[in-house]
């Protein structure tokens, strides 16, 4: 679109060039030392962008951009920090490896393990690269999208981004599977790209996945959308890019064949949706005819104020955006750092939710994306002369499930939903013996394939 010689270019800044960050003399010496410390534990990318036109420089280390991009010493049990800095200090690399490691293994790098489960099987094969945990909606990994513009300190895909699982492991390079499922799962009318970020993608990969879609409409397809944080870490991606155009046309063709697209934008703070260049890229998108709809996870120390919130959601109105979903941050990584209990986000979203108008009110949340499906910390009551939390499920593994509320005895200080127990004495909720059976048939399923 923009010709001229000051298009904007993606640079991403790493531990390897840090040193080359223009406002590197901000950031007090020990401070830089121990995030190149931290970085060594947390993924760290940041593009040119988010260091140019969304970090407050003067408002370091508290500034919500720079906690969402820099990985900082807080976010690393204080113990095993000072073990890290010291063998660092000293130059035992090994043991710093080590220390590393150790961290690493201590942030539960697999919550739930329930990846694993949600793989198709097409002709007797696992679909690695594949999920398929809703009936209507399949996720879709493609291999050259695991990765991101830049990275969140919070991300619970951190494992891959540090090398402690493979990229590929849960994707796919063969644009032939996608088409060949849909046509044996005529339950599937989503199909949501996702990653890492699938928009980091040149415009002809993307294509490559994404014209077997358009020449064939497999089975019920109806809605393609693309799960990406890049209209927050780098909307040229819309704009400047020299393939900008051709991520454009393809949205174009993507509704000129009858599906509907959307664009599932990831924002965690409404400082992402005030750039000149965020809202010339949500305009071109949805210039297209493709919607945007928004989602992100509630964090400490990046968006837990209501007022956030609230500006967050107005603002994606504003810029012809739907609010779609606030999750509660899974129990990963720096999980104590970052974590907000269930009460609070609760409180932070009523808060929020109460000052806007009803075009904001499509959103919902406090939301879990637990093993049984999503689930809403949706109210708070006095029963019998009990107190209860009110939970919902709005997707689940069972559809039978959804739009069902259930109850759990009152805990201020749970975080996720395996912190809660039944209330009223109950020994259960009402969907745990199916979910394990369901768990039991999944797990004989995979150890059928693999056998
Ligand atoms: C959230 C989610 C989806 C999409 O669900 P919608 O309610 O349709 O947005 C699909 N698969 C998984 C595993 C999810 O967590
Ligand atoms: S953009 Fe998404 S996938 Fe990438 S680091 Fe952030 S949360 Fe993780």
């Amino acid at each position: 679109m923009n010709t001229s010689s000051t298009r904007p270019r993606y640079r991403p800044y790493t531990l390897k060039n840090l040193h080359e960050l223009p406002p590197y003399d901000v950031i007090p010496p020990h401070r830089m030392r121990d995030i190149k410390l931290a970085a060594r534990v947390l993924p760290f990318r940041v593009s040119n962008y988010v260091v140019d036109e969304l970090i407050d420089w003067d408002r370091i280390p508290d500034d919500p951009m720079f906690q969402l991009t820099f990985p900082q010493p807080e976010m690393i049990p204080e113990s095993d920090f000072r073990r890290l800095r010291s063998c660092a200090a000293s130059g035992h690399e090994s043991v710093a490896k080590a220390v590393v490691q150790k961290i690493h293994m201590g942030m539960n790098p697999h919550p739930a393990g329930q990846m694993d489960l949600n793989v198709p099987v097409l002709d007797g094969e696992l679909l690695s690269g594949m999920q398929h945990k809703y009936e209507e909606t399949v996720l879709f990994f493609p291999a050259q999208g695991q990765t991101c513009h830049s990275y969140c300190t919070y991300c619970f895909r951190w494992p891959q981004f540090v090398g402690l699982d493979s990229a590929f492991r849960f994707a796919c390079n063969d644009e032939t599977l996608l088409p060949r499922y849909l046509k044996e799962h005529r339950e599937v009318t989503d199909v949501l790209f996702t990653g890492g970020d699938p928009l980091v993608m040149h415009a002809r990969l993307l294509e490559k996945y994404i014209r077997p879609l358009l020449d064939k409409k497999p089975g019920n397809l109806s809605s393609i959308r693309f799960g990406t944080k890049s209209l927050a870490y780098w909307p040229y991606r819309f704009t400047e890019d020299k393939d900008a155009d051709d991520i454009i046309r393809l949205f174009e063709e993507i509704i000129k064949a009858g599906y509907h697209l959307t664009v599932m934008a990831h924002f965690s703070h409404d400082r992402e949706l005030s750039t000149p260049a965020v809202e010339t890229a949500m305009a071109r998108i949805r210039a297209t005819g493709a919607q945007i709809r928004c989602q992100a996870p509630l964090i400490r120390h990046v968006n837990d104020t209501a007022e956030v919130w609230s500006s967050m959601w107005k603002r994606q109105i504003a810029l012809g955006a739907i609010p779609y979903y606030m999750f509660i941050e899974r129990d990963t990584g720096p999980a104590g750092y970052f974590n907000v209990p269930l009460m609070e986000a609760y409180r932070i979203f009523t808060e929020a939710y109460r000052g806007v108008s009803g075009l904001c009110r499509t959103v919902r949340g406090p939301s879990m994306s637990a093993g049984p499906g999503k689930v809403l910390m949706d109210g708070v009551a006095d029963i019998g002369g009990e107190r209860v939390m009110i939970l919902k499920f709005i997707q689940a593994r069972n559809p039978a499930w959804v739009n069902q509320v259930f109850f759990a005895a009152w805990n201020p200080s749970a975080h996720w939903l395996d912190d809660l127990q039944p209330a009223f004495g109950e020994k259960s909720f009402f969907y745990d013996a199916e979910y394990r059976r369901m768990q039991d048939a999944l797990r004989r399923r995979r150890e059928g394939v693999a056998a």
